[in-house]
């Protein structure tokens, strides 16, 4: 064994000890870390010939890179859509890595019934039924390509082709119609061969980025019965809008097509009870996507995918070769994503719902709402600002009598805050996104301040 890595298996209990320690140190002082860094310049060294052992690779990372990584896991990083770690997930995280599961077969591990029981959780958290099942993947972009893949597989069985064998082509033009689609669905149609150009955008109810459901039927129509994909969206990144999804679902009795929602964050409304109505209907769709990495505060990468066609989802990820029988019951898991082998991310997730359970999970969201309409109020009364939609739910979206970039340029220079910019139906804005467990009343009205203060 390298002299090195036998003294760090000595030495293990230490290591460990010191990376608690740094973990510790670093997460203590995450609130006052500027929210985003100032990114100094890029020199990569050589491969070092003989390593400095985990020990000096620890100085190493605290002095070389930990400087310029950004404070997104803290409480006023409001830019895209992103989340922290809780303390369970980060616990779970860390065990992850520490049993290093391939969560991929019952035949050596309970790791995959681990990740079975979170899914079912998540789906009681999201209101969905028995009929949908569940995996894990990396993000919602993910989640999303799945979600589109088995509707690829679903429109061939429509048309009596076999896309799995015989090739997307089989499938002639294919159409795929979204309101206001978020860029990785364009983004999966690519990856499946569809292509991005087969995106038809229907029409958006006046002043929304919900869509048209009369606009959508006519869409439909105009097929003449030929299937289609339909993408609803639950929460839209801008305005955060929600089609109407049972409106959608009905759709389905006078004409073919297979329902996929991107509720990447907007399922976590379900846990709101004032909001629970915008994704009213969720259950109905064929597949789902919701995030985890985003408000569900677990870290980075996780995200569900659900769906009602399990069998589908096989005869396109099915890991056995062609001319074996597709595997049935409850699949192994390398049957079911683009992943063969996979981490257990799982039990990050695990480890948050046995921690706080719906009601901790809902106090987050709700938390989070509220920053944001506090957010809201406060800017709405700041001159130069303007609204560009009511706050529906934890996302502000406005714009300034002002250049947007250099206004969020000064906000990052501050450390106080990161916000993202946009453009909202032609608008150059500001969005200012609350899915962190940490973000108190107290952050928005800093960053209220701040704002004001850039303003005036
Ligand atoms: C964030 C987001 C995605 C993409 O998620 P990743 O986790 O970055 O892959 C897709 N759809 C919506 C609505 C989102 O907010």
């Amino acid at each position: 064994m390298d002299a090195r890595l036998a003294a760090d298996l000595t030495g293990l209990p230490d290591l460990l000890t010191a990376a608690r320690d740094y973990a510790a140190e670093v997460l203590d002082g995450l609130p006052s870390r500027p929210a985003a860094a100032p990114v100094p310049d890029f020199a990569p060294t050589p491969l070092p010939a003989g390593g400095a052992g985990a020990a000096g690779a620890l100085q190493l990372f605290r002095q070389r890179w930990a400087p310029g990584f950004s404070g997104s896991a803290g409480p006023r990083y409001l830019g895209f859509v992103t989340g922290g770690a809780t303390p369970a997930a980060l616990v779970g995280d860390w065990l992850t890595g520490t049993f290093d599961q391939n969560a991929v077969t019952r035949q050596d591990s309970s790791a995959v019934d681990l990740e079975r029981e979170t899914v079912g959780w998540l789906r009681s958290l999201f209101g969905l039924g028995d009929a949908h099942t569940g995996t894990f993947v990396t993000g919602a972009t993910m989640s999303n390509t799945v979600g589109l893949a088995i509707g690829r597989e679903w429109l061939g069985e429509r048309l009596g082709v076999d896309v799995a064998r015989q090739g997307v082509a089989a499938l002639g033009d294919v159409v795929v119609l979204s309101g206001a689609p978020h860029s990785s669905v364009y983004k999966a149609l690519s990856m499946l061969g569809i292509g991005r150009d087969r995106l038809r955008t229907v029409p958006l109810l006046a002043g929304r980025e919900a869509v048209d459901p009369a606009a959508l039927e006519a869409a439909l129509a105009a097929l003449g019965g030929r299937p289609a994909i339909v993408v609803a969206n639950a929460g839209t990144v801008n305005t955060v809008d929600f089609d109407d999804l049972r409106a959608i679902a009905a759709l389905r009795e006078r004409h073919p097509f297979w329902l996929h929602v991107d509720a990447a964050f907007g399922a976590f409304a379900a846990l709101s009870r004032e909001h629970a109505h915008l994704v009213a209907g969720l259950d109905l769709a064929d597949s789902v996507c919701v995030d985890l990495h985003k408000w569900l505060n677990v870290p980075y990468d996780a995200a569900v995918q659900f769906t009602r066609r399990r069998d589908l989802q096989v005869a396109v990820f099915q890991n056995s070769a062609a001319y074996l029988t597709a595997p049935a019951g409850d699949p192994d898991l390398f049957h079911l994503t683009p992943e063969n082998s996979r981490r257990l991310r799982a039990l990050a997730a695990w480890f948050a719902l046995a921690a706080y359970g719906a009601a901790g999970h809902r106090e987050i969201v709700t938390r989070n709402i509220a920053a944001a309409h506090r957010l809201g109020e406060r800017l709405a009364a700041v001159p130069g600002v303007r609204l560009l939609s009511p706050v529906r739910l934890n996302v502000v979206c406005f714009t300034v009598d002002r250049d947007v970039p250099a206004l969020l340029d000064a906000v990052a220079r501050s450390g106080a805050a990161f916000l993202t910019p946009t453009v909202h139906h032609g608008v150059p804005a500001v969005r200012a996104a609350f899915a962190n467990w940490r973000t108190r009343e107290s952050d928005a009205d800093r960053v209220a301040d701040l704002l004001s203060e850039l303003l005036t």
